[in-house]
């Protein structure tokens, strides 16, 4: 069987083929000659990670999956969640997130927090949703120069050192969108 996966991003689509190991053939967005900008509208993870997998299965026709992820914070009640790529707004980049992120924590003393992540499968006309979620707490200061956007600043429950500090192997197994996708493979193991 083919399946899309709805990401432009090839380490994320690198880890999904090597976790599935052949039974189920995953083909990027570049592979179905789509080069298509699918802007996420939707005021929820789960909202947008189906928005941008049904483009897919509507426009070429294809099974499809897609994923959507925030980073929730107590504090906050839940915020930068659905905004986190664009919380800082112009320029967006994981800098001035960060920056923003530590300053309006400044006075809040509950820095519990939690990645979570929504994957959206479309499977022969049917929908089913995955979640994976990583409790942690946002530090005071960065730590550590591996992974990427709010990673220097987050730092896993049961863990001394932030994301940043990890190595991709050791991040994909607690991560938020490691334990999406394992349940997503889990699903695809015994789908007929
Ligand atoms: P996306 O849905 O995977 O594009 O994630 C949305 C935003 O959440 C990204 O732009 C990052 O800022 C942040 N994010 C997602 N996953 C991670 C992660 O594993 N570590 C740090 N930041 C993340």
């Amino acid at each position: 069987m083919k399946l899309v996966f709805a990401t432009n991003n090839l380490n994320k689509l690198k880890e999904v083929q090597n976790m599935l190991s052949g039974s189920i053939e995953i083909l990027s967005l570049k592979d179905i000659h789509c080069f298509d900008e699918v802007e996420e509208t939707e005021s929820t993870l789960e909202g947008n990670a189906q928005l941008k997998a049904d483009y897919i299965t509507n426009k070429f026709g294809f099974n499809c999956f897609a994923d959507d992820t925030g980073l929730e914070v107590a504090g906050l009640d839940g915020k930068p969640g659905v905004h986190s790529a664009r919380f800082a707004g112009e320029p967006c980049n994981s800098e001035n997130n960060m920056q923003k992120l530590l300053m309006d924590l400044e006075t809040i003393t509950n820095r519990k927090s939690q990645f979570r992540t929504v994957v959206s499968l479309n499977i022969n006309d049917k929908k089913f949703l995955f979640e994976g979620i990583c409790k942690g707490e946002i530090l005071k200061e960065k730590q550590g120069e591996k992974g990427f956007g709010y990673d220097p600043i987050f730092k896993p429950e049961g863990f001394l050192q932030s994301f940043a500090v990890m190595s991709i192997e050791e991040k994909n197994k607690i991560s938020h969108r490691g334990i999406a996708i394992q349940k997503l493979v889990e699903f695809l193991k015994d789908y007929k």
